[in-house]
């Protein structure tokens, strides 16, 4: 480090010297204290908490300086903030960490990463094969957007091994699920399905957002590269929206961020310091709302009121094992049908006095979301029948209430229907 360095570059270069040899973040770490300490960057005042980078840009040293960071920007050099900023970096590090992933590439809102993802590595001619149970927006860049660009899209049933081997081309360039479908909660094996995608050289990407981030094993499981919407249980105070890509470095830094730096769907640097806030407390809070999730799930099981009750950590799922073995947890969302269609199922939310009337997932406050009229309200009444979406269910995602409160309020709402 040159005298004549400003401050921030003074700080990059200790905090590049810190981060080898104090941060107790590092690989060899559990994951606890990877979410705590991962990624840490420390200017030369030694703050304790993750410092707040709210700079869009950064001064050099010279002209000659600028000349080469547009040349190539090394490890803690940063340009501009829609490339790249430390806040941010320090996010990315961290959830790389946590995911056991290479790199990561931060993102405006899940849906940024998504189509990011996906629209990084596409171009005309190329086949993507992905699983019809998904997100609203995931779909409509499958459906709508992709093929507008000579992408052609084949939708398979997810859950069916049969169906990906038929779908899947020598041309198939992508092949793209969530682990979890969101709302009926059926597992996708990744493990097999990346198997058959690798076998014809298809790159996988994963949406892992409903098994989160403290239950993915999605890269030692085979999947190349896994997105998540931050926005969910990593913020889980219902503050922001966040996103993020993880793969390898080469595909990170390759292939996903030319694409995210100059199309414009970076994380700010606040809410990157928000997401951090946020992961200090991800694991705590994710296994909290799980466990409170298998005690509902329990109450809820042989309800007269209801004709299903949707929950992968329960012996009761049709994918018990699969879900074990992909997850080693249930989640922190279940799902549940009430006999006697949406009136009664309006009626059940409506009588709710805890649990909150919503559409987010993986937040502190438990939701409840009628996805027929809500969430998946845009599609046709014969693809949500295909799904298993009913007018009679509801989806909860359990949130870090009393779960003894939670039951009496479900209970209490369904003895009134
Ligand atoms: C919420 C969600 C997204 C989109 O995330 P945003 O942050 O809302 O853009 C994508 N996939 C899944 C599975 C989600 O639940």
């Amino acid at each position: 480090m040159t005298a004549e360095r400003g401050f921030f570059h003074a700080a990059a270069g200790i905090a590049a010297e810190e981060t080898i040899m104090k941060d107790t973040g590092q690989d060899t770490r559990r994951a606890r204290t990877k979410l705590v300490h991962g990624g840490t960057k420390r200017s030369q005042w030694g703050e304790l908490s993750e410092a707040m980078f709210l700079t869009q840009g950064f001064a050099y040293d010279s002209a000659a300086q600028a000349e080469a960071r547009f040349q190539k920007a090394g490890e803690d050099e940063y340009i501009y903030a829609r490339y790249g900023n430390p806040t941010v970096r320090m996010f990315e590090e961290r959830i790389a960490l946590l995911e056991g992933a290479e790199d990561a590439f931060a993102t405006a809102s899940g849906m940024a990463a998504v189509n990011g993802a996906l629209v990084s590595m596409l171009k005309a001619g190329d086949h993507v094969v992905a699983a019809r149970a998904l997100f609203g927006s995931c779909l409509y860049i499958l459906q709508d957007v992709l093929p507008r660009y000579g992408v052609e899209v084949t939708l398979v049933d997810g859950t069916d091994l049969d169906q990906w081997k038929k779908a899947l081309r020598s041309d198939t360039r992508c092949v793209f699920f969530e682990s979890m479908s969101n709302p009926t909660l059926e597992i996708v094996d990744i493990e097999a399905v990346s198997d058959l995608a690798h076998s014809v050289g298809a790159t996988v990407v994963v949406d892992n957002v409903f098994s989160t981030p403290i239950y993915s094993k999605a890269i030692a499981q085979g999947a190349d590269v896994v997105v998540y919407s931050a926005t969910k249980h990593i913020d889980g105070q219902g503050r922001t929206l966040g996103g993020v890509i993880l793969g390898t470095q080469e595909m990170i830094r390759g292939t996903v961020e030319p694409y995210m730096k100059h199309t414009g769907g970076s994380l700010s640097p606040f809410t990157a310091w928000v997401l951090l806030k946020g992961m200090e407390t991800l694991d705590l809070r994710v296994r909290a709302q799980t466990e409170t999730a298998g005690v509902l799930t329990a109450r809820l099981e042989g309800h007269p009121k209801l004709t299903r009750v949707i929950y992968p950590g329960a012996a009761s799922h049709p994918q018990a094992e699969l879900a074990d073995r992909q997850m080693g947890a249930g989640g922190t969302m279940l799902a549940f049908e009430v006999g006697g269609g949406k009136d009664a199922a309006f009626a059940v939310l409506d009588a709710l006095e805890v649990i909150l009337i919503s559409n987010n997932l993986g937040d502190a406050k438990s939701i409840a979301t009628h996805p027929a009229t809500t969430t998946h309200s845009r599609l046709a009444p014969e693809t949500r029948e295909e799904l298993g979406i009913t007018d009679g269910l509801i989806r909860l995602s359990v949130g870090l209430e009393d779960a003894e409160d939670l039951a009496e309020d479900l209970l209490g709402a369904l003895s009134r229907v």
